[in-house]
């Protein structure tokens, strides 16, 4: 049951839970002891903390408790892409997508119950803004699936994170920076800075405080046009932050040498595609250490967009590559299960022939 008032023991940063277990009076090791078995061993409870002595367990219970997300439904597309949905205690569905490839296996995670920035070519934004996630809740989302993981292919880690699932980043920036930091612990997940990415629509203030943050996760714009009259349409958040404005904070960003900044660019067909578009995004990311994903749009129920067709997905991206500017085709993976970039909104319909797990915290 909850507890009004109660903290999540894995919303605590290391440095807060050692002062917990101070003032309870245990050992400042136990602290480590603890954050191990929430963030290394994902436990589900605080009975699961077998090595810790009971009495601190017990008056750790009055003070936090520890929970895990419930996956209740886990999906798997033909090219391997795995699409976990996930209940809140409040009863919220979100999602997270598990895509692998020959040397890593990326996940891509959500930050918010729906999202607010009604971008218009998106599936979760039709879902409206319900709340933010916990910390515990964003990172729990790794946990469990890399739970998942041991089960299914044994052996095998989460290498890369990218928050790029339901919601906004930037709209839920305590908790994102609080994730990376406990996913980073060496204590605990032990992911490396560099293969987290925190992707934005371009809330552009809360990307000028990102870059003055001590961790230093890389960053990608979800693009999209190139000039405002089309994304004042698709993205009405550069109603706020034009092209302008958010590409003035790009080049300010302070990039790690050999780094570069991610741009997306969803493919919507005679909206953004034209050669003159391609012309123009390399005259706006000129001089900028970047790469460009190019990502045709994937279809969802209730959208009038389309997918252009092969010839004119070819055509755009021959066109930016002339111009000098990294690209990459981003296959969709994962589009039979509508895990792809852009379907995710919590309904995880399940196609005939897709493998189905139904799981529960039981199911470990
Ligand atoms: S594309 Fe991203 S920022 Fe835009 S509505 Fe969808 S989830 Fe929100």
């Amino acid at each position: 049951m909850l507890v009004p008032g109660m903290r999540e023991l894995r919303d605590l940063t290391f440095a807060e839970l050692q002062a917990l277990v101070v003032e309870l009076g245990g050992k400042p090791f136990r602290a480590e002891q603890i954050f191990r078995w929430a963030h290394m061993h994902r436990a589900r409870s605080l009975d699961e903390l077998q090595n810790v002595p009971r009495p601190l367990r017990e008056a750790l219970a009055t003070r936090v408790r520890l929970s895990a997300l419930t996956v209740d439904l886990v999906q798997t597309s033909k090219d391997g892409t795995r699409k976990l949905r996930l209940l809140t205690h409040d009863g919220h569905a979100i999602e997270s997508v598990l895509i692998p490839s020959t040397d890593k296996m990326a996940q891509c995670i959500s930050s918010q119950v729906g999202c607010a920035l009604d971008c218009d070519f998106c599936a979760t934004a039709k879902l409206g803004f319900v709340r933010n996630l916990a910390t515990w809740e964003i990172v729990d989302q790794v946990y469990r699936a890399q739970e998942l993981l041991a089960e299914v292919e044994p052996g095998r880690r989460i290498t890369n994170l990218v928050y790029m699932g339901m919601g906004e980043p930037l709209h839920n920036y305590a908790q994102v920076i609080r994730s990376i930091e406990l996913l980073t612990d060496h204590r605990g997940a032990n992911l490396a800075e560099r293969r987290i990415t925190v992707s934005t629509a371009g809330l552009v203030t809360a990307l000028e405080k990102l870059g003055n943050e001590e961790l230093n996760p890389n960053i990608a714009i979800s693009l999209n046009a190139t000039t405002d009259a089309v994304r004042d349409v698709i993205m009405p958040v550069n109603r706020k932050w034009n092209l302008e404005r958010l590409l003035a904070a790009v080049r300010a960003y302070p990039l790690e040498r050999r780094r570069r900044v991610t741009f997306e660019y969803v493919l919507l067909a005679g909206v953004n595609d034209s050669v003159e578009d391609a012309a123009r995004l390399a005259r706006l990311l000129s001089g900028l250490r970047c790469k460009v994903n190019v990502i045709p749009w994937n279809p969802h129920e209730g959208s009038h967009y389309r997918r252009p067709s092969p010839e004119a997905i070819d055509r755009f991206q021959a066109a930016v590559k002339r111009h000098g500017l990294p690209t990459y085709l981003r296959r969709p993976r994962g589009d039979d299960i509508d895990a792809a970039c852009g379907q995710l909104a919590g309904k995880a319909k399940a196609p005939p022939g897709l493998v189905q797990l139904g799981r529960s915290p039981a199911a470990g």
